[in-house]
């Protein structure tokens, strides 16, 4: 059986308007796409979609109560409310800087949640 779908890949900022036949799970054809990215986004977004996680994470002992974070790569889409909900029981402890990973290997993902800013250290 074979389903149609149509996508705009977000690889880059030409916004290419694909149109994908699937067959069997799989990716059968691509057109619309510029480049060869437009097949990989096709076939991850329609086999295993993922996307990075932005949020913030409280932290203890900081100039600001929050620092923002982001996933090192995309996680699972079915997977972001929880990693979410996870991120957000968590707390940094003050100072963080930007790049220090937070999370390591959240949910058993493979993949690390990194702050995105720096928070420094409340003065005592
Ligand atoms: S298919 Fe290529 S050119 Fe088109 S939006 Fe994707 S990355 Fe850009």
């Amino acid at each position: 059986m074979t389903e149609k779908r149509s996508l705009i890949c977000i690889a880059c900022p030409l916004g290419c308007g694909m149109d994908i036949v699937m067959g069997n799970g799989m990716v059968k054809s691509v057109k619309g796409n510029g480049c060869k990215k437009g097949v990989c986004y096709a076939q991850t977004e329609c086999t295993n979609p993922t996307r990075i996680l932005t949020t913030t994470m409280r932290v203890e002992k900081g100039k600001y109560p929050l620092v923002p974070v982001k996933s090192e790569k995309g996680l699972p889409k079915h997977l972001l409310m929880e990693c979410m909900e996870a991120v957000n029981n968590l707390k940094a402890t003050a100072p963080v800087h930007i790049g220090d990973i937070l999370v390591e290997n959240i949910l058993n993902s493979g993949i690390n949640i990194a702050a995105t800013n720096n928070v420094e250290k409340l003065a005592e």
